[in-house]
């Protein structure tokens, strides 16, 4: 029987897991597969109860991570195999080349030096970055990594000459055994591409709601402005589609739960930031469970954010300004009712990371892709990887997680 337990997944609720486990004297293994630690969270410009910024809850957790020796931390890492059974999984581990020494030197000046820009995938697209990046300043683990497909003859004789960068670190495999597995891979958002009717990806206005945490986070690309992406003015008036994405069988059939009040949390950013901006938000119910209620009344008591009770239809791009015309029935009225915005944020349902993906380990997952628990296997979903939640309950849900884990490994 083995007292390791490995946690699949390094976001909000694989640390918490992680730490749980570990810090009741369990050795953990927490497999990411991206080269920094945080996940979502990690994006996010402020997040519920209490609308902190992610640095305040993650920095904590990082800190936790970095005292405790039990906790085994591999980044860049995929399980690639799982064989055995609950008490003694036999767990093999591809690791990825990271490119740079384990040090936390600063090599900004040097990223900065390289030749090309890269479409930034943290930022959502709305900016770039170079081959030798950190994702935001907070990162841990505090290590730049080197992305060598983006580089050029020039950039390679220069980064060889560099002490701290390895540019023949090779791909490792290791092996873990372990008693217990969390699985923790957290949500994608919903690809905009398949909404045709809601511009497809297509209009540079009509963005994201991750992308709109991008913009009002002071690390993201206009360092908290948040600003049209097509001509870099301020928006003075921005839509938010709910639903966009979820509850429709054509798409993700379910209610993906943080949306509504993630519209909400980012009309009082955008309020907050330009006192005569207007905010209007088109929607089919507002989910705003529990002591979240209070926080919605609030915001729905400013005059300058309005509501529609109804599904938008279309979006559509005016070419003269790069406007956005949003088509919907007001369910109230029973009218077709069309207006122009600034700025259109749609609400993209929370997907599970693993949708569409085979699982190399022998868990069932539901037709869109959610984890269920296995038991009688020791192998148990946390977080996102289990059901859409917010933060709280993620973390909720992974300290359940790592309390079954722990009496799988101590037998009982
Ligand atoms: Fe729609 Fe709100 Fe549910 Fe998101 S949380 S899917 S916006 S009802």
């Amino acid at each position: 029987m083995s007292q390791s337990i490995l946690v699949i997944g390094g976001g909000f609720s694989g640390i918490t897991a992680a730490l749980e486990a570990a810090e009741v004297g369990h050795e953990v293994y927490l497999v990411e597969k991206s080269p920094f630690l945080g996940g979502r969270v990690m994006q996010l410009n402020k997040y519920f109860p209490k609308l902190c910024p992610p640095s305040c809850g993650l920095e904590i957790q990082f800190q936790r991570i970095k005292k405790n020796p039990k906790v085994k931390c591999f980044t860049l890492a995929e399980v690639v195999s799982v064989s055995g059974q609950a008490g003694n999984y036999e767990v093999s581990v591809r690791i990825k080349p990271r490119y740079t020494a384990p040090s936390s030197a600063n090599l900004q000046a040097l990223a900065d030096s390289l030749s090309q820009n890269i479409p930034n995938q943290f930022e959502f697209g709305l900016s770039t970055r170079k081959a030798l990046y950190m994702d935001v300043p907070f990162a841990y683990p505090q290590r730049y990594v080197l992305d060598p497909e983006h580089i050029d003859e020039e950039d390679r004789q220069k980064l060889s000459e560099n002490d701290f960068i390895d540019l023949n670190e090779q791909d490792k495999s290791i092996t873990l055994n372990v008693g217990s597995i969390i699985i923790a891979t957290g949500w994608k958002p919903y690809d905009v591409t398949k909404l045709t009717n809601l511009g497809a990806g297509e209009i540079q206005n009509c963005i994201n709601n991750m992308q709109m945490e991008r913009l009002a986070a002071p690390s993201g690309p206009t360092q908290g402005q948040i600003l049209r992406p097509s001509d870099g003015r301020p928006p003075r008036k921005v839509a938010f589609v709910q639903c966009a994405g979820s509850r429709d069988e054509n798409h993700l059939s379910f209610c993906s739960y943080i949306c509504c009040m993630a519209s909400l949390k980012q009309a009082k950013y955008l309020r907050d930031q330009y006192p005569d901006a207007e905010a209007t938000i088109f929607y089919i119910d507002l989910r705003t469970p529990g002591r979240y209620d209070n926080f919605a009344q609030d915001v729905l008591s400013d005059p300058l954010v309005k509501t529609v009770k109804g599904k938008v239809a279309e979006v559509e791009e005016d070419i003269t300004d790069g406007s956005v015309w949003v088509t919907a029935e007001d369910a109230l009225t029973g009218n077709k009712m069309q207006e122009c915005f600034d700025l259109v944020v749609l609400a993209t349902g929370m997907q599970p990371s693993l949708a569409g993906q085979p699982l190399p380990l022998n868990a069932e997952v539901d037709e869109e892709g959610f984890v269920f628990s296995a038991e009688s296997n020791g192998i148990f979903a946390a977080g996102c990887a289990a059901e859409p939640l917010d933060v709280m309950k993620s973390a909720q849900s992974a300290t359940s997680a790592a309390m079954k884990a722990i009496q799988t490994v101590r037998g009982r």
